[in-house]
């Protein structure tokens, strides 16, 4: 095993729409650590036009998950680049028992330890709230909601000033519910997983986005004394 790394290595799970991405975009600004999202990476490939790239677009459409081969390479090979070297948030990854069970072995053959995994906890009824209410800028990817967080200007982005926005194709009530189900299955029992290794941390994911924010800085070490 190569020397151990410095930095801030952190997993972040939890419930679709219990704000992991968000939150994650938040915590790569304030410590310019790399964002890793899964889920984005697999929006991407979806895109292409190839076999792979249609049958990956059909099982995200139905709230299923990609293969633990398939994502397992994938994390593989994007932690082991330079960017990552001094920390990264995994967003999305674990997402079932073998992802877990295999995460370690990953991390120690590019030199890095866990510090935590933090799982944000939101109840189901609140997740479908903000799902089918969130949309985002097709040009800079900052994220919006209906209700919660419109952006100052109507139709016009806060951050890049552009006017095109899109909702993602797996945010409709019925693909919502498969993927709350595949969280209860698939997800869930990597969170006692992390527990029993003394990884697990969590935050009540309730509260605005600052106030969550605020408390997973805290749990991480991160907060400032005011
Ligand atoms: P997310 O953007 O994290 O909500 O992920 C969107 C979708 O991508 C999920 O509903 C899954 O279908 C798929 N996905 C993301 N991460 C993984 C993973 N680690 N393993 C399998 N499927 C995944």
């Amino acid at each position: 095993m190569s020397e151990v790394k410095e930095g801030l290595f952190v997993v972040f799970t939890g419930a679709p729409g219990c704000g992991k991405g968000t939150q994650a975009r938040i915590l790569k600004e304030r410590t310019h650590i790399c964002h890793l999202s899964t889920g984005e990476m697999l929006r991407q490939f979806a895109q292409k036009d190839t076999s792979l790239g249609h049958e990956l677009k059909a099982r995200l459409e139905r709230g299923e998950f990609a293969s633990d081969e398939m994502i397992i390479e994938m994390v593989k090979s994007r932690i082991a680049e330079q960017d990552c070297e001094h920390g990264f948030i995994l967003d999305g990854f674990p997402r079932t028992l073998p992802q877990a069970e295999v995460l370690e072995d990953m991390l120690s053959d590019v030199g890095v330890k866990l510090n935590a995994v933090l799982e944000i906890q939101v109840p189901d009824e609140i997740i479908m709230e903000r799902i089918l209410g969130r949309y985002a800028c097709m040009q800079c990817g900052a994220g919006y909601h209906d209700k919660f967080q419109k952006p100052k200007v109507y139709g016009v982005c806060d951050v890049c000033g552009g006017t095109e926005f899109a909702r993602r194709e797996d945010d409709n009530r019925i693909t919502v519910q498969n993927r709350l189900v595949n969280y209860r299955l698939l997800t869930y029992p990597t969170i006692p997983f992390f527990e029993a290794r003394g990884l697990l941390k969590t935050v009540d994911g309730t509260g605005t986005i600052d106030a969550v924010s605020r408390k997973i800085e805290d749990v991480l070490g991160l907060a400032v004394e005011d």
